[in-house]
């Protein structure tokens, strides 16, 4: 589904990237661990162009997203993003916070757009914070509500950084959960986290970072029983 091919990027004379090569397969969970400042965000968020690489090229579905030809709103709407700090529209509702880009961008209606998002708000157990505002949520709440938009779109893979980061511990379990629910759903999934304990049991793939280079990349339980290099033994001795 993605193909990241020789990706760099630069800020300044920062090289925060460096000639990263990798892919993401249909269906296929994939967390991105290492140190802060590893470049982790960069690297998710070049594949959606939220950052433009300075070299390399990013593939959704065999198509160059760096080509100015391309008509990147149109990869985005097949890409959903959750952040660490939610982003949700404060002055809307939840329920309107999910049906917003729905009858916005894909012209669903507002019957059509208002049932499916009763759906996902069931599906991440909030049916009845329909009527409610974010500020009056707790951040795990305001983090189920960000999933469910960004599913309203119907997106073919989700882009998670850092979901659970911002929140107090009690509330990391009922993110995660629903998190584990959509990877068993058979969704596309890159998610840069800290929660070795997620990413040993639910990822695919383990892609390990360091100072912008891809350093290991395997299944999770070979990278964290036996990591090849020193600079992830390191890591996971910090982490674990
Ligand atoms: P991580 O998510 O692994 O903590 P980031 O991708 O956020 O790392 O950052 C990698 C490096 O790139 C850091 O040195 C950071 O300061 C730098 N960086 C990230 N975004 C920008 C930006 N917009 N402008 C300049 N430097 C940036
Ligand atoms: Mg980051």
């Amino acid at each position: 589904m993605i193909k990241v091919e020789n990706l760099s990027k630069t800020f300044g004379k920062n090289e925060v990237l460096k000639n990263i090569s990798t892919s993401i397969n249909t269906g296929e969970v994939v967390s991105i661990i290492g140190p802060s400042g590893s470049g982790k965000s960069t690297l998710l968020r070049c594949i959606n162009l939220l950052e433009k690489p300075t070299k390399g090229r990013v593939l959704v579905y065999d198509q160059d997203i760096t080509d100015p030809k391309t008509n990147i709103n149109k990869v985005r709407e097949q890409i959903g993003m959750v952040f660490q700090h939610f982003h949700l529209f404060p002055h809307m509702t939840v329920l309107d916070n999910l049906t917003y880009a729905p009858m916005k961008v894909k012209g669903e209606s507002r019957q059509v757009a208002e049932k499916k998002a009763r759906e996902l708000l069931s599906r991440v157990g909030l049916t009845e914070k329909e009527n409610a505002y974010p500020n009056n949520l707790s951040g795990g709440q305001k983090q189920r509500v960000a999933i469910a938009r960004a599913l309203a779109m119907e997106p073919k893979l989700m882009l998670f950084d850092e979901p659970t980061s911002a929140l107090d511990p009690e509330m990391v379990k009922e993110v995660l959960n629903v998190m584990k629910d959509l990877a068993q759903s058979g969704m596309t999934m890159a998610i840069v986290t800290h929660e070795m304990g997620f990413a040993k049991e639910v990822a695919d793939r383990v892609l390990f970072l360091d100072d912008g280079v891809l350093l290991e990349e395997g299944k999770p339980e070979e990278f964290f029983n036996s990591p090849r290099t020193s600079r992830a033994k390191d890591f996971l001795e910090k982490v674990l």
